[in-house]
C-alpha cells in the first residue's frame, strides 16, 4: 500500500502533538494539522487521528462513518483558519458568514444553565455535524470574547493555534517546550555563528 507523505509515523500516534493540547474544540480541530521539522503532519489523514479527535471532543466514529467525519472535519477546520485569520475580516465577509451558518443547521444547540454554570450543549444525528457543530460554537465563543487572543505562533515553521490567557497579552509560542527553545537556541546559534565569523574575518 502506498503511504502518503501526510501518514502519521508510529511516534505521532503515540504523542498526538497539538492536536488535543486544549479545553477549546476549536482550537484543537485548527491543530490537527500543524508541522514538524520534517514537514506538515495531518492527524485528519488517519483512521486512527480522526477516532482519537472524536473520541477527545465526546463523539463515538462508528465502522463506516470515518470518511465523512474526515471530511466534514477538514472543511470546518478550513473555516475555522478564515476565522481568525489576522488578514481576514470575518464582520464583513458574507461568504465566510453564510458556510458558518451552514455548519450550524447540522445540530441542534440548547442551552444549558444549573448550579455548575451555563454552557451550550450540541446534538447531533452523527459525529461529523456534531464534532463540526461543536468547534464552530466554541470559535465563535472565542470570537465575541477573546477576538484578538486566538493566535498562531510566531515560529517561522510552526502552525500551531493557541489562546493567549497570559495578562500581558503577549504571548508568541504555541508552547515554550515546542517553538520558545527553538528560537532562542537558534537566536543563540545565528549570535554564536556571527560572532564566528567576525573572529575569522579579523584574523
Ligand atoms: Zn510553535
Amino acid at each position: 500500500m502506498k503511504q502518503s507523505s501526510n501518514q502519521l509515523s508510529e511516534r505521532e500516534i503515540s504523542s498526538p502533538g497539538p492536536a488535543l493540547d486544549s479545553d477549546r474544540p476549536s482550537i484543537n480541530l485548527m491543530n490537527t494539522s500543524w508541522r514538524e521539522a520534517d514537514g506538515p503532519v495531518d492527524w485528519l489523514q488517519t483512521d486512527d487521528g480522526v477516532g482519537r479527535f472524536a473520541a477527545a471532543h465526546g463523539f463515538e466514529v462508528k465502522t463506516g462513518q470515518t470518511s465523512s467525519v474526515r471530511a466534514t472535519l477538514i472543511e470546518t477546520r478550513r473555516l475555522l483558519v478564515r476565522l481568525f485569520d489576522p488578514a481576514g475580516d470575518p464582520a464583513s465577509d458574507r461568504a465566510l458568514q453564510s458556510e458558518i451558518n451552514r455548519v450550524l443547521t447540522a445540530a441542534r444547540v440548547s442551552w444549558r444553565s444549573d448550579g455548575d454554570g451555563r454552557w451550550l450543549q450540541v446534538s447531533a444525528q452523527a459525529p461529523a455535524e456534531g464534532l463540526s457543530v461543536q468547534a464552530v460554537v466554541d470559535a465563535l465563543d472565542l470570537l465575541e470574547d477573546k477576538p484578538d487572543r486566538v493566535r498562531s505562533c510566531d515560529h517561522d515553521l510552526c502552525t500551531v493555534w493557541f489562546v493567549d490567557t497570559s495578562k500581558a497579552g503577549r504571548r508568541r509560542w504555541c508552547s515554550m517546550e515546542r517553538c520558545g527553545n527553538r528560537a532562542k537556541a537558534r537566536r543563540h546559534y545565528e549570535r554564536t555563528a556571527k560572532s564566528v565569523g567576525t573572529a575569522e574575518a579579523g584574523s
